[in-house]
């Protein structure tokens, strides 16, 4: 056979036949079939039929699905969002120590409306805040930049996806001096900060180890607060990072100086997780040699230190509540990184309240995702108070959901179908939790020896490479475009066998031109904080 038969009659079939198989499952497990039913090719719209005017505020999980499913004709879309970029909320944990860059982590929210566009009437992207939604005379105010020009954009049909932000529970000091991961810019500031104290204490160990002892190890201390999905998937990768990467940077000597805890104020880390797959979680951090510090509570921040004090049960008389007062202790701290959990965005608090609304955490809606008391406004994602978790996975089948409905126009109840739950512990470990329901499949589950979990066993619990692999290949899947998808690829394929990407984000800009004066020590709050914060 020559090697132009071979590639004929062998290569272009396998290759087509592998192309055409991964579109579809990509296209079926992304519920997507309907992209293709209903393309404006086979369904134009009615030159009778009214234009509608569909605002979209947020473009995150929820927005950007939305969008996706709404675009059509007869629709003129806006898209309303500060940020520029859609984000993929997963692999943040990973940008912030390099694993993989922004680049893959954000999808320019321009492209995804342009495609959107054109399907529809019209679909443009307003990089603003909206500040205001005035349901009687169905506008919403926005303010763009940062000299706050204002705009007022008029609706027929809203959807609110603004999501959330993190929670500080008004803990003194954390608002100042904590890091986040909810933004890009959080795991920008979070990659610079570890880096930063990182050659810190390099140089003081070099040339003044004793005299800066204590200084060494405040900067090598590492808190994360909050032993969520967030706050484990974070530890992991900083473990992993200090272990590799640090280590072949700065030296075995700095590496080992470095100290990770990881506190909860609950007994156990991963709620949502099965206690069992918390366990493997834990026993993974631990090895990895992070303090998990369970039943702990974080009372108060300052730029260098973190207040614990062992948590005490709701339930807890004033006498115990003192009682563990008093034992609170102060540590000295390099990086403190707040995922301490989630609340609503002014937006929603202020929309919530002008609708007479008494739970602030969320936009009430009905079955159906409309907002209580408003008339052609739906709720989705974090922002919505729907009785489900706040999570991607119920942010995009909720946009989709109401995509569908302003497509379609008709109002039917949204149905969450959840697959599971996935957590990446880093290198080579994970953990699933994987719905699997009560039918004959079951049996290969158990021929395979995968063992159930949850209350009525309806769940199979798979962990190590197999679960990190499930992870990263359902994140991979799930990446907005092929560009993004391949830059993913790279990052991932050099992280493995060329380390990290250790590269501080210019975030402290020296001035351009010599002329500009640089801030006093006065402005910045003395040399020693400015030194620190950066
Ligand atoms: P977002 O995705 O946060 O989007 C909100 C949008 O609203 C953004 O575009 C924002 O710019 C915009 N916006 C904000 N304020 C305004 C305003 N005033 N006006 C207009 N627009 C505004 N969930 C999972 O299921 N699996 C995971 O693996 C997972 N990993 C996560 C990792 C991290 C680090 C974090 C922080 C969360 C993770 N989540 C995960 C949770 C998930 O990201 C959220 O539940 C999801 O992002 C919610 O989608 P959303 O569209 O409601 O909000
Ligand atoms: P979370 O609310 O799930 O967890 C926050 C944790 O912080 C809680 O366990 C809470 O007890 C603890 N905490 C709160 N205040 C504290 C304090 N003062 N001191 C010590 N501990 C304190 O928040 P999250 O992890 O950011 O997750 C937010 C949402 O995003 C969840 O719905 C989660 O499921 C989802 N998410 C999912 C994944 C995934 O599926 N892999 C990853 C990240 C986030």
């Amino acid at each position: 056979m020559t090697i132009l038969q071979f590639t004929t009659k062998r290569l272009l079939p396998a290759f087509a036949t592998v192309g055409a198989g991964t579109w579809a499952t990509l296209t079926t497990v992304n519920d997507d079939w309907d992209d293709y039913t209903h393309h404006p090719w086979l369904s134009s719209g009615s030159k009778d039929t009214k234009t509608e005017k569909v605002v979209i505020l947020g473009g995150g999980w929820a927005g950007l699905n939305a969008l996706r499913k709404c675009a059509g004709p007869n629709k003129e879309i806006v898209m309303v969002s500060p940020r520029p970029h859609f984000l993929y909320t997963p692999l943040l944990a990973g940008s912030s120590v390099g694993t993989v860059t922004l680049r893959s982590a954000c999808e320019p929210l321009r492209n995804l409306v342009n495609v959107a566009a054109a399907k529809s009437e019209d679909a443009t992207f307003v990089r603003a805040h909206a500040r205001e939604v005035d349901t009687k005379n169905k506008t919403v105010r926005v303010t763009c930049g940062e000299s706050g020009s204002e705009l007022h954009l008029a609706y027929d049909k809203l959807v609110v996806a603004v999501g959330s932000m993190p929670n500080t529970f008004g803990i003194p000091g954390v608002t100042e001096h904590a890091l986040f991961l909810k933004e890009a810019e959080d795991s920008s500031r979070l990659h610079a900060r570890l880096l930063s104290n990182l050659e810190k204490a390099a140089a003081l160990m070099h040339y003044g180890a004793d005299q800066h002892a204590n200084e060494i190890d405040r900067l090598l201390h590492v808190v994360i607060v909050g032993g969520g999905p967030t706050g484990v998937e974070l530890t992991a990768e900083i473990a992993d990072f200090v272990d590799n990467d640090a280590r072949v940077r700065y030296g075995d000597a700095v590496a080992q100086r470095v100290k990770i805890d990881l506190v909860e104020a609950l007994p156990r880390v991963l709620g949502p997780f099965d206690a069992q797959l918390a366990q493997v979680a834990t026993d993974h951090l631990e090895r990895r040699g992070v303090h998990v510090c369970t039943g702990t509570l974080v009372t108060a921040a300052t730029a260098e230190t973190v207040t614990l004090a062992p948590s005490t049960p709701r339930t807890a008389t004033p006498q115990e509540k003192a009682a563990a007062r008093k034992q609170a202790r102060e540590e000295p701290v390099g990086v403190m990184v707040w995922a301490a959990g989630i609340g609503s965005r002014p937006l929603v608090k202020k929309l919530a309240t002008a609708l007479g609304q008494s739970d602030l955490r969320g936009l009430k809606v009905d079955s159906c995702l409309r907002v209580e008391g408003a008339d052609g406004v739906y709720a989705i994602g974090d922002a919505a108070l729907a009785g489900y978790a706040p999570t991607a996975q119920v942010a995009s089948q909720e946009g989709k959901h109401v995509g569908r409905v302003l497509r379609d126009g008709t109002d039917v109840p949204f149905v969450y179908h959840h697959s599971g739950s996935l957590c990446s512990l880093g290198q080579n470990n994970g953990i699933a939790q994987l719905m699997v329901g009560k039918t004959a499949n079951n049996s290969v589950w158990d021929a395979i020896g995968v063992p159930t979990v949850g209350k009525d066993g309806d769940q199979r619990a798979v962990t190590g490479v197999a679960a990190l692999a499930m992870w990263r290949s359902l994140y991979w899947s799930k990446v907005m475009s092929h560009s993004s998808r391949f830059h993913l690829s790279f990052d991932w394929t050099k992280a493995r066998f060329a380390g990290r990407d250790v590269v501080e984000p210019p975030l402290r800009r020296s001035p351009t031109l010599a002329n500009v004066p640089v801030p006093s020590p006065k402005e910045t709050g003395g040399f020693k904080k400015f030194w620190s914060s950066q």
